[in-house]
């Protein structure tokens, strides 16, 4: 997907690298969008597994491009992240995404993915303090996504910043576990309060015994420690059915719904209950 980009650019391949090409224009491009405010939140429901009611949504970005369509994060956060301007986009949606889930009824989350790169820059704390304040919502219905590599640095700052977030009330969730660089030792000296079983592992859940003793020790583990535990990239009827019996607490996949925009959430909402 990557050298879609190749077809706009071949003028300027010959004796340059076209790879370092693609990556050029996507910077200049993304650059625009979001000086533009063209960057967007999708949201995709969590759902709790008993009851099957909406929890919260997640946000996820999207980029309608005038003549790309919509351009997937896979191919842009990684540019974003070398460039610096993921913390333009982590800020823009958190905002956006506060001010949407602060119209929606009071019992829905909003979570939202942090990179790390958001924790340098030193000045997370104060914008989320400020954007729960100008959005009005409140900070429990607030979730942030963050992934290993943020805990990697073992840095004293970014547990603070921790601590601080969740002395707001706000929601620290693992993203991806289990795809970074084990997790164990982070469990006990980072706080959260929800652990998202990567989809690496639910996809592999129904066909591959050892993708299934996996995913039945990460519940049992984060029950052990007292914490949500979602499972994402639910795709089948059976997964959930697994997942149910191993008492995983929340699914977040395309069974139950892709990222959809703002404007469809509160009809998603009313016709929720039947997962
Ligand atoms: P993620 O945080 O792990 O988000 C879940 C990804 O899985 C989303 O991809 C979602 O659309 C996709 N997904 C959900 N359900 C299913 C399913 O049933 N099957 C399959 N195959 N995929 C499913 P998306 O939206 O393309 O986002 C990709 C990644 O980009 C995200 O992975 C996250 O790491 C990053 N990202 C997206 N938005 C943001 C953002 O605002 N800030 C930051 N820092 N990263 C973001
Ligand atoms: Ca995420
Ligand atoms: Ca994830
Ligand atoms: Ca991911």
């Amino acid at each position: 997907a990557k050298n879609e980009f190749r077809g706009t650019f071949s003028f300027f391949e010959a004796g340059m690298d076209a790879q370092a090409q693609i990556r050029r224009k996507i910077e200049t491009e993304l650059r625009e969008a979001v000086q533009g405010d063209a960057l967007r939140p999708y949201y995709q429901p969590l759902v709790d597994l008993s009851s099957g009611r909406i929890t919260g949504f997640e946000a996820l970005v999207r980029w309608p491009h005038p003549e790309r369509g919509m351009i997937s994060p896979a191919e842009f956060i990684p540019v974003a992240e070398e460039t610096g301007l993921i913390n333009a986009v982590g800020g823009l949606m958190l905002r956006r995404a506060c001010a949407d889930a602060a119209q929606w009824p009071d019992d829905v989350r909003v979570a939202v993915n942090l990179s790390p790169l958001q924790f340098r820059v030193g000045n997370l704390l104060s914008l989320v303090v400020d954007t729960l304040k100008q959005s009005g919502l409140p900070a429990k219905r607030l979730e942030l996504e963050i992934t290993e590599t943020l805990l990697l640095e073992k840095s004293s700052e970014v547990l603070a910043t921790l601590h601080a977030l969740r002395a707001l009330g706000v929601r620290i969730s693992m993203d991806d576990f289990g795809t970074g660089y084990s997790s164990l030792s982070y469990l006990r000296s980072f706080p959260f309060d929800k652990i998202k079983i990567d989809q690496s592992f639910v996809r592999d859940l129904t066909a591959n015994p050892d993708a299934q003793a996996i995913v039945r020790s990460i519940i049992s583990l984060g029950k052990g420690l007292g914490v949500t535990i979602t499972a994402e990239g639910v795709e089948t009827e059976a997964e959930v059915n697994c997942l149910r019996n191993e008492g995983c607490h929340e699914g977040q996949g395309f069974l139950f719904s892709r990222a959809r925009p703002n404007a469809e959430i509160v009809s998603l909402l009313k016709t929720q209950g039947n997962w």
